[in-house]
């Protein structure tokens, strides 16, 4: 599985179309201050399903469509669609590319499709849940935080990794069983106390 393609449009800086292929490995985005480099990662936070515009370096949600400029209108949407190759099957759905796009009108509306299709947010994180992709995952690490990370405590910074590998849900899952399974011996020994009273 890898990042194939992605398109913006109407997404802060990008006001035309603009389709960037993506090759497996390294990609590069180089240009100079200002550029709109770092709009095409918030791209991919977004159409990933970033709900914070603070994450996204805005004041508010609707800071991620075009504004205008001096020779442009300010547009009324912005849309970005991710392709994504599924040839492996890490995506668990019956298609070797799968496409997700996010749209988002100035009242503030958010619509996605994956392939063309309407879906909900929940659809695209469930797809990619298992993938090491999405949202929560730490797998976009901004300017910032590469900072944090390289200074980061050796085991803050295998908590980052065990997120990006997933890992870390099914801590969570743990944690949260061995909750329920506490509180059920508690409920046995009660139980176990009331029979032996009613002996
Ligand atoms: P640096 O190298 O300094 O980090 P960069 O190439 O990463 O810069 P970005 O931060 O991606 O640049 O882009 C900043 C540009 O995007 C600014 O010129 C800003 O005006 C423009 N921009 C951000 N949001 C919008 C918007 N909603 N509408 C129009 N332009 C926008």
């Amino acid at each position: 599985m890898h990042l194939k393609s992605l398109t913006v449009k109407g997404f802060k800086s990008f006001a035309s179309a603009t389709t960037l292929r993506l090759e497996p490995g390294i990609t590069c985005v180089v240009g100079p201050n200002g550029s709109g480099k770092s709009n095409v990662v918030d791209a991919i936070a977004w159409v990933l399903g970033e709900q914070g515009a603070k994450a996204l370096r805005g004041g508010k949600m609707e800071d991620v469509i075009f504004a205008g400029t001096s020779g442009r209108a300010p547009l009324g949407r912005a849309e970005v669609t991710l392709t994504i190759d599924n040839n492996d099957g890490a995506l668990p759905i019956d298609y070797t590319e799968v496409s997700i796009t996010r749209r988002m009108f100035r009242d503030g509306a958010s619509e996605y499709e994956i392939n063309g299709n309407p879906c909900r947010l929940l659809d695209i994180q469930e797809l990619l849940s298992d993938s090491g992709i999405g949202r929560e995952m730490h797998i976009i690490v901004g300017q910032g935080r590469l900072d944090a990370m390289l200074h980061a405590k050796p085991e803050d910074r295998r908590a980052f990794i065990e997120e990006a590998a997933g890992v870390l849900k099914h801590r969570k899952r743990k944690e949260k069983a061995i909750r329920k399974l506490d509180a059920m011996q508690v409920n046995l020994n009660r139980l176990t106390d009331l029979t032996a009273e009613l002996r």
